[in-house]
Formats: structure tokens, sequence, C-alpha cells
């Protein structure tokens, strides 16, 4: 941690700052540049020294931290080597990483819908099924999920296809439902800070699919990740799902930088939604191949067998006649980005 004083800070305004610092058993580091003294805090006890509020103290300018946040999430705690998560036999990241999809309705409304739509994913080369049997929906009027009759649903698709299962949980009371029924836990967006929920996640043993917050920094997102992580689980997906962004033509902003700067940040893989990024179906395609071109490790994408008359999210679902080819073509742009197909 850094204490930087204003250039007109006085001498014995830094001295009193110092003061403060050595109180807590910390040791101190000062420079006095030709402008500003800049004091470093060496071994702190980051939040006995964040409990200072040294920012207000007369003569400061600011104080910027120099260590992360967050411990576990962080690479360095992993060798600096990026860390394969697998999902009952689907590794996603890792050294040598092969990109992953994750397809299916954005709810679960029906067992022939849900199956006509796993059949159909499974044949153009899914990896994972998705869909929602508790739906997070911004009006309490709007469908709310079949809950554990869509659970089961779910179990029987991966029955027929052989596709595991990500579904969210949405509520600390269906943690045992969806662990019973699914390969792989999603939080969704708005639930991604909803911490007494990563925890208890962070005690079972299926690996977890979480999304980043609309309005979620890095740091809030990987602080997210480390409440799973610290409470015993290592097995975290991040995904990338679009924030909000003022005057976006989308319905979200998909942030692709941020697959970049996780990947920097963190060992756990990145994966991006260009579904609810988009918000209708004539975006998702360009978004999923940026999103593939730009290093993710895999996508999560819906599809519907009626989209114009799906329960939730229709406007933005691939139908099932166009799944192959959209997934052939991702594919085959993630093979480029990767390296693994020769340059023209
Ligand atoms: C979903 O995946 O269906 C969903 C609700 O996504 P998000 O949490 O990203 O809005
Ligand atoms: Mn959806």
């Amino acid at each position: 941690m850094l204490v930087i004083f204003h250039p007109d800070a006085t001498g014995p305004q830094i001295e009193a700052v110092i003061l403060r610092i050595t109180q807590t058993g910390s040791g101190t580091q000062r420079v006095d540049g030709a402008e500003q003294t800049i004091v470093g805090v060496i071994d702190a006890d980051r939040d006995h020294i964040a409990s200072l509020e040294l920012d207000a103290d007369p003569g400061v300018d600011r104080v910027v931290p120099v260590s992360s946040p967050y411990k576990l999430a962080h690479r360095t705690r992993h060798g600096d080597q990026p860390y394969a998560v697998d999902v009952a036999g689907v590794r996603f990241g890792g050294p040598d990483p092969a990109f992953r999809l994750i397809l299916g309705p954005c709810a679960v409304e029906s067992r022939e819908q849900t199956l006509e739509a796993a059949r159909a994913c499974v044949a153009a080369g899914a990896d994972l099924l998705r869909g929602g049997a508790f739906k997070p929906r911004t009006s309490p009027y709007a469908f709310q999920g079949l809950g554990l009759d869509g659970l089961k649903i779910l179990a029987e698709a991966r029955e027929e296809t052989g596709l595991p299962v990500v579904t969210e949980l949405t509520d600390l009371r269906d943690v045992e439902a969806v662990v019973e029924y699914a390969d792989c836990i999603q939080v969704g967006a708005r639930n991604m800070q909803h911490f007494p929920l990563l925890t208890e996640i962070g005690k079972t043993s299926l690996p977890v699919l979480l999304k980043r917050g609309m309005g979620a920094s890095i740091d809030d997102f990987l602080l997210a990740a480390e409440y799973i992580l610290t409470a015993g689980n290592a097995n975290v997906l991040l995904c990338e799902r679009g924030i909000h962004a003022g005057a976006t033509p989308a319905r979200s902003c998909l942030d692709l930088a941020a697959v970049t700067v996780l990947k920097e940040h963190t060992h756990l893989p990145v994966i991006v939604d260009p579904s609810h990024a988009a918000g209708r179906r004539a975006l998702v395609e360009p978004l999923a191949m940026a999103a593939a071109a730009c290093g993710a490790d895999g996508l999560i994408v819906e599809c519907h067998p009626d989209p114009s008359n799906a329960r939730c999210d229709g406007p933005q679902a691939i139908t099932l006649d166009t799944l192959g080819d959209f997934c052939t073509r991702v594919r085959a742009i993630a093979a480029t980005a990767a390296g693994t197909v020769a340059a023209a």
C-alpha cells in the first residue's frame, strides 16, 4: 500500500501519518520526490491499515493498494498457471484448453421443449446443457421457472443425451435440490453479490458457473469468486455476460476486454454469454464470434425450439435448425484464435 501526499503536505503531517502506520506494527519506507512524498507501507495488516482511513488525514492525497484484494482467485496462488475446471468430465480452461459450448434454453418450460432442445444441442456438438429451473425475473408476475420439476426434466435430458447439466440456483433453500440434480451450479448476474449464497455454494463439491454482475468491476467479480473459493470450492468458471453501460444498442454491453483482463489476474477459466448481452438473435452470433476470437474458454448460448412462444428470453434464442452451423462457425474462430488452425 502506498500513501501519496499532497505537494503542499507539511513535514509534521507526513510524520503524523507515519506514526499512525508504525503504531499498527507495520513498517514504512519514505520517498521524498521533487514534488511529492510517498510512503510505502511494509508488511501491512491490510484490514488494520484500511481501518485507519488514512486518505482522510491532513496532507494525504490518496492511498493506493498495491497487493490484490483477492487471494485465492489470484493467478500467482496457482504458480501463474491456468487451472482446469472439470464439469462431469468436461474440462474448461487449464493448460491446452478446449473451446467449450454450453447450449440450451433459457428456462425449462416443459419436458417436450427441454428434450427437443437438448437433442438439438447434442447434435450440434454441445459440451454441456443449460436450462433454468429457477428463474430470477425482474417482474414477480413473469414465469418463475418449474422449480424441482424443472430439475427433474434436466436430469432426464442428461440421461438421454449424455450432456452434463448446468442450472441456476437463486435461493439458499434450494441448494440441496440443485446439488442432487445438476452437474454445475450457475450463479446469475443478479446474485453475484449474494454473499451467503456464494458461501453455501462454496461448501458444495459441484463446479460453479459464476456470472458477472451487470455493474460489477473486475475486482468485485473476483471477490465474489473468492467467497466460493474461501468456502472450499476451487472450481469456479467465470462468465462475462454484459454490463450496463448507458447508450449500448444491445441489452447489455459485452465487456470483452474483461476476458483478457481476467486471464491476466486469475487462473480460473473465463467463458462468455453472448445471449444476455445481445438481447436479440441477430447480435448473438457476432458477439459469440468476437468472444471466441479474444480467447474465451467457451460460451453459454440460449436456444429454443419455438422462440416466438418462449416463456423467457425468446428474442435472443437461436433456433434449433441454425444451431449446428452456428457452432461450426464459432468453433472455427476459436480454433484460429488458439492457433490450432494455420493462417491462410
Ligand atoms: C440466464 O442465464 O438465464 C440468466 C438469467 O443470466 P444472467 O444472470 O446473466 O442475466
Ligand atoms: Mn435467459
